[in-house]
């Protein structure tokens, strides 16, 4: 039993990154959990500002790639975070018991804040709205890659903090990591894959065509040694290969290796290509075939909306009574 939550942001397509250390897993968590809520963080997305009519076309975008990666709209509650207003309210309790130094080392914050000359008041306290995302469903289980791992451990440090304060409400979330934990860039492999990465060669996206993901792969930086091995500290790139292509064939990183031996590694980037191509062709033809129906995936989120809402307004309504709102 337990709860199961998790959250993309829809700044883009999602990547071999999401699927694999995220998305992978939101599709089978939801065959095992009876109660699964999936959601389009747009919150998230604005920390660094968007345009209003891409920002709509992304959510819906998001929606597609999600149904195409498996999530099913009848196990998992799909929603979008910006509808359900308790997020932000939450947010706010919780940020009210966090304290300054506790989000400056978060990774989130020293990446992004740098890409920027300065970072926004939204993108140093976004791990405080990610701990409302999860407690608000009083969640346990959070499906997530591993640079996410130091948000969950604020998500539990709040949920204990609010119960030290405010009398037992939240129960301890879990994060629950994919075997695939992190998927690096291509073009700087000591960087994890990013889609709001600005390089369109570090990122191979769900929906890449064949000749896109051909080209990228056989770009991907890596080193001057021509033999392929794992080992992810001192040759990062062809580590990042391997593990791509033992994650979309389903084999182990050693069977990988194997299927490598006597090739160069400009021969063995052909073998991940057409591993990655297999695997990605259908979700690619599906999103495809999916987004096409705008109106069919607003009614779909605007019916996960609803139902979030349901969940949300109870845990709301007791957190309210407990800080003494009410
Ligand atoms: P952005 O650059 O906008 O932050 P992102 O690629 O980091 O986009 P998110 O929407 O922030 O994607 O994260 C969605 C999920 O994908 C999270 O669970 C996150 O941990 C996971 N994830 C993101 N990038 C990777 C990666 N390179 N490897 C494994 N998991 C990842
Ligand atoms: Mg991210």
């Amino acid at each position: 039993s337990g709860r199961v939550f998790s959250g993309i942001q829809p700044t883009g397509v999602p990547h071999l990154g999401n699927y694999l250390g995220a998305l992978e897993n939101w599709v089978s968590l939801q065959n095992q959990y009876s109660s699964v809520l999936y959601s389009i963080v747009d919150l998230h997305s604005i920390t660094q500002p968007k345009d209003p009519a891409l920002l709509r076309n992304n959510i819906l975008d998001m929606a597609a790639s999600l149904l195409a990666c498996g999530v099913d709209p009848e196990r998992a509650i799909l929603f979008q975070q910006s509808q359900v207003s308790e997020h932000s309210e939450l947010s706010w309790i919780l940020g009210c018991l966090t304290s300054m130094p506790r989000l400056r080392h978060l990774p989130q914050w020293k990446v992004k804040s740098k890409q920027k000359n300065e970072g926004s008041v939204g993108l140093y306290t976004y791990p405080v709205l990610q701990a409302a995302d999860i407690l608000l469903y009083k969640s346990t289980h959070v499906p997530v890659g591993e640079d996410q791992v130091q948000h969950l451990d604020l998500a539990q440090d709040l949920a204990r903090i609010f119960n030290y304060h405010y009398g037992d409400v939240f129960p301890e979330a879990r994060a629950l990591l994919s075997s695939t934990r992190k998927v690096k860039s291509l073009r700087d492999p000591s960087a994890k894959m990013s889609k709001s990465d600005t390089q369109a060669m570090a990122t191979i996206s769900i929906t890449d065509s064949p000749d896109d993901i051909a080209l990228k792969i056989r770009r991907a930086v890596t080193d001057f040694t021509s033999e392929v091995t794992f080992d992810p500290e001192t040759r990062p790139g062809v580590s990042n290969l391997v593990t791509i292509h033992a994650a979309m064939a389903t084999i182990t990183v050693q069977e990988a290796v194997s299927r490598a031996k006597g090739l160069d590694t400009g021969a063995y980037k052909t073998l991940v290509s057409e591993a990655v191509i297999q695997r990605l062709t259908p979700i690619r033809e599906e999103f495809q075939r999916l987004r096409a129906d705008r109106a069919h995936l607003q009614n779909l989120l605007e019916l996960g909306n609803r139902r979030a809402r349901e969940l949300a307004a109870p845990v709301m309504a007791e957190v309210r009574h407990r800080v003494g709102f009410s």
